[in-house]
């Protein structure tokens, strides 16, 4: 019996899958648009496995949103259900590579802790409360902790009078930039390429198939074209019949230079989020809702440093180092588009925000689909045509 079949038949509640019937059998070759953490997954999962792979990129590796990601690991009030249960398998799956890679991949699994002051209104901690029970309804590994656990938890913390706090020990971090570097090195090193700068610019479209891509570099053919090219993806989707709808959402960080060990675990305020990379540097950012027009000045770094000090005093005296301005890849609606084109059936694509989370089950759950021909149910409810 083939993967595929075999695939189909054993899928587990889990991982059900069905057979795509405009399968038109595993692609030799796979180019992927953009050097992100979404192209970096997806070209390591499939160069794993033996397909070639080419990833075509603009600019640089990294130069989109991923380096400029908090990069937090979670799936803490991610609703509804499905959208919880893939960043769920995002979390898991960077376990599953921390085995494949090994100590290169460095991710703290430290879990988060988030407190709320004595001085917040009644209406946010009710809020707090419903929330964490919301998230242990769902299952999430999630408890309620008092201010001494807070303190035993993060010992350089002050968080001062707290009114309710949680631990979730499940959640973890990693520095964007050095791992999106790692996944494309071992991508290599299974024989993928990376093109740069080379930029996409169009498409020659015959039978329903994307024949050849037009690039700054001159065409180039492929068997099968993902677009993981983050906000650049609209343009290039409308050619392929995909509706990617994205709104703006940016972000800033502060980063300061190296410090030594201060923080194993992310830590969470009303007003800033902190946590710490493997080379020492604290990186903070205090609205994870998007903030419209914020520029990534010096001195809005040395602002969000201040707000942070308060809570992990040792950073009254660090130096800021770079001030980063991230733009989301989010979503109209918020949640995952991923799954192939209608009208060109070998063109794929992945936009999401979270994509740090996401990035191992979208890079396993996208090369199963591309390569065995099978739909993924898990996947249904993100596919692009909702918004068609
Ligand atoms: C401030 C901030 C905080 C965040 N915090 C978290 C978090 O805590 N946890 C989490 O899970 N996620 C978080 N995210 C989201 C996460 O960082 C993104 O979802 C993820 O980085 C998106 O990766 P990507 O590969 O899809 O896009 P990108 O990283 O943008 O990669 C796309 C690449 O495609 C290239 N490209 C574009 N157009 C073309 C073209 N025509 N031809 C060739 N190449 C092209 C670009 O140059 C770029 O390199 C955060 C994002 C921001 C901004």
């Amino acid at each position: 019996m083939n993967r595929r079949k075999f695939l189909h038949l054993t899928g587990s509640a889990a991982l059900a899958t069905r057979l795509n019937p405009a399968f038109a059998g595993t692609p030799a070759h796979v180019v992927i648009i953009g050097a992100g953490i979404m192209g970096a997954s997806l070209a390591y999962h499939l160069a794993r496995r033996g397909t070639r792979v080419t990833i075509l990129e603009k600019d640089h590796p990294g130069a989109g949103t991923t380096p400029n990601s908090f990069a937090w690991l979670n799936a803490a009030g991610k609703t509804p259900r499905p959208y919880y249960e893939l960043n769920m398998l995002g979390m898991e799956g960077w376990r599953r590579l921390s085995l494949e890679i090994g100590p290169e991949l460095r991710i703290q699994f430290g879990g988060s802790v988030h407190w709320i002051p004595q001085s917040t209104l009644a209406e946010n901690l009710a809020k707090f409360q419903a929330s964490l029970r919301d998230q242990q309804t769902l299952g999430y590994s999630i408890r309620a902790i008092d201010a001494p656990e807070v303190r035993t938890l993060i010992p350089t913390l002050t968080p001062g009078p707290i009114s309710a706090a949680t631990f979730a020990d499940h959640e973890a971090t990693i520095d964007p930039a050095a791992t999106l570097q790692l996944l494309l090195r071992r991508a290599q090193s299974f024989g993928a390429v990376i093109q740069y700068p080379c930029e996409v610019t169009g498409f020659d479209i015959s039978s329903n198939r994307v024949q050849r891509l037009h690039t700054t570099r001159g065409p180039i053919e492929a068997d099968h074209v993902v677009l993981a090219a983050g906000n650049g993806i609209p343009p290039l989707a409308s050619h392929l019949g995909l509706p990617v709808p994205l709104v703006e959402s940016p972000g800033v960080l502060a980063h300061t230079t190296p410090m030594p060990p201060l923080l194993h675990r992310v830590a969470v305020a009303e007003d800033a989020t902190l946590k710490q990379n493997p080379d020492g540097r604290i990186v903070t950012g205090t609205d994870f809702g998007g903030t419209p027009n914020i520029q990534p000045t010096r001195a809005e770094g040395e602002k969000l440093l201040a707000t942070a000090a308060k809570y992990l005093p040792a950073l009254k005296h660090a130096k800021l180092d770079f001030v980063t301005l991230g733009h989301r890849v989010m979503p109209q609606d918020g949640h995952s588009i991923i799954g192939h084109s209608r009208t060109c059936t070998n063109a794929y694509v992945i936009a999401t925000h979270s994509g740090m989370t996401l990035a191992p089950i979208f890079g396993q759950l996208a090369s199963m689909e591309i390569l065995e021909g099978v739909d993924v149910d898990l996947l249904r409810p993100f596919r692009p045509y909702r918004f068609a």
